[in-house]
């Protein structure tokens, strides 16, 4: 059965690119009724920290990305940090060596490239394959002078094929790709050799990741050949690389533009099945014309066969307005529920919310989940009614609401509305309206203008009487005094 994996490096904070190939590997787990492993790829210790690591997990909990085996779960075939794996790759390249399959290389880029002009070739064609015979006096040699070697795969001289999952069947000429590093001078493992060895040990079916890293592929295909023939791997998986995510201007998304983090779109008021629902369209789609869909149908049409190679653009507003869809096909409930955190951070609810601010929420939540794209929006649009009536500030656009208007809408609406008993929504509507707009014939827009900016401070809000009927008579007819 299917086994796939996701194993960042821990470097930076999480970026789409890196989420949505967690994402199509889990999907392809669940569509399978495959097993799911996250393993963290944390050898290089200048770059990966724990913060990182940090971030990482706490991405996939936030999207929901559950795993099978790997970090805080355990499994089998553990540990899932690389950095905990010495021993074992250590176990790994002493076989290797044994067995021929890497050999000592002494050689320097100075003295390749040097080769490489003296015989009229291009300086940088990269390493020449001149240490695969050396004779042991050679190598006495270069020990007796003090060098450490670093350990190289022998590349075959055939062509190297293999059928892409995306993008079909690949083929790598012979000769193209330099016998490569393995073994750092120091001993330690590089890249190349532990990702696969902890594929193979892991029994990982199919490597789905991005398209950067379809050069390292024959190299790991031959290395598959080297680990099989040791004992260490029994098949060599499938391999499918996703496109490329491009951002702005067409260029390849980095993690230096700030839309490609993860964080900064939640912080924004992205919830997780928009944003699932964004980056499954990165390079697949669920039919022609459709864009929405929920996270388990995304699961049960899920297959890495239809994922498209060509780049695929990462389009904030097209990711902002599915996510609106989103916001749209919550539970009232919980809509209102995911709207604390975000009205917490703006400090519009403190902490620990009172029941009277609790239900406030209640009743304004159905009010405003048709009217945001983002959770973030929350804030501005729902502050007015917890902010205590004498600090209401008057927004920009709301002032100049004001100055338009007559202020004979603000004093008859105050005279009428003194007399309301039943504060509801339709009662303050009806007596409005006939007030303003049939007995004064001001404008609907004109009349009703002015009392929105004087209740919430702004010139857009959620609907007015309703905003009225919750902050009851004696706020709103304060506020409306209050710009009399
Ligand atoms: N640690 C590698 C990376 O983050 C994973 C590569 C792979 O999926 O094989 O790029």
């Amino acid at each position: 059965s299917v086994k796939v994996r996701f194993c960042p490096s821990p470097t930076g904070t999480p970026h789409v690119g890196m989420v949505r190939t967690a994402l199509f590997n889990w999907a392809y787990a669940k569509h399978t009724g495959g097993q799911f492993v996250f393993r963290i790829e944390d050898t290089d210790a200048a770059r990966d920290s724990e913060e990182s690591f940090g971030q990482v997990v706490e991405a996939m909990k936030w999207l929901g990305l559950d795993w099978d085996e790997g970090i805080d779960v355990g499994g089998p075939d553990g540990p899932y940090r690389q950095s905990q794996r010495g021993e074992i790759y250590q176990g790994v390249i002493d076989k290797l060596k044994a067995a021929g399959h890497i050999y000592e290389s002494y050689s320097t880029n100075e003295e390749v490239e040097a080769r490489h002009k003296a015989a009229g070739r291009d300086p940088k064609l990269g390493y020449d394959g001149y240490d695969r015979d050396l004779t042991p006096e050679q190598i006495a040699g270069f020990r007796a002078e003090g060098r450490e070697p670093v350990w190289r795969v022998r590349m075959p001289a055939e062509d190297v094929t293999f059928t892409d999952l995306v993008r079909g069947e690949i083929t790598f000429r012979a000769g193209t790709i330099p016998d490569y590093v393995v073994v750092r001078a120091t001993g330690e493992p590089l890249y190349t050799l532990v990702n696969p060895v902890d594929d193979a040990l892991m029994g990982i079916t199919h490597v789905l990741r991005g398209e950067d890293l379809l050069s390292s592929t024959p190299r790991q295909v031959v290395l598959y050949e080297a680990l099989k023939d040791i004992g260490v791997a029994t098949a060599t998986p499938e391999f499918g690389h996703l496109p490329y995510v491009m951002g702005a201007g067409n260029k390849k998304l980095s993690k230096r533009d700030p839309e490609s983090n993860l964080f900064l779109h939640r912080d924004n008021g992205f919830i997780p099945e928009g944003m699932i629902n964004y980056l499954g369209l990165l390079g697949w789609s669920i039919a022609p014309d459709r864009d929405i869909f929920s996270v388990k149908e995304f699961v049960d049409a899920f297959d890495i066969h239809d994922v498209l190679p060509n780049p695929a653009r990462f389009d904030v507003k097209k990711a902002t307005a599915i996510n609106a869809d989103h916001i749209r096909l919550l539970d009232v409930s919980d809509f209102r529920d995911r709207l604390v955190p975000y009205l917490q951070a703006a400090e519009v609810l403190p902490e620990e919310p009172s029941q009277a601010q609790l239900d406030v929420l209640d009743q304004a939540a159905p009010l405003v989940q048709t009217r945001m794209n983002l959770l973030g929006e929350a804030p501005g649009l729902l502050a007015f009614l917890f902010t205590p009536d004498a600090e209401l500030a008057m927004a920009e656009d709301g002032l100049k609401t004001l100055k338009d208007s007559a202020p004979d809408v603000l004093a008859s609406s105050i005279e009428v509305l003194a007399g309301v008993e039943d504060w509801t929504t339709d009662t303050l509507h009806s007596v409005l309206q006939a007030k303003l707009v049939d007995e004064m014939e001001i404008k609907p827009r004109l009349a009703f203008g002015p009392l929105r900016v004087a209740v919430s401070g702004r010139k857009v809000s959620p609907p007015l009487f309703e905003s009225m009927e919750i902050l009851g008579k004696e706020s709103s007819l304060t506020r409306l005094r209050a710009l009399a």
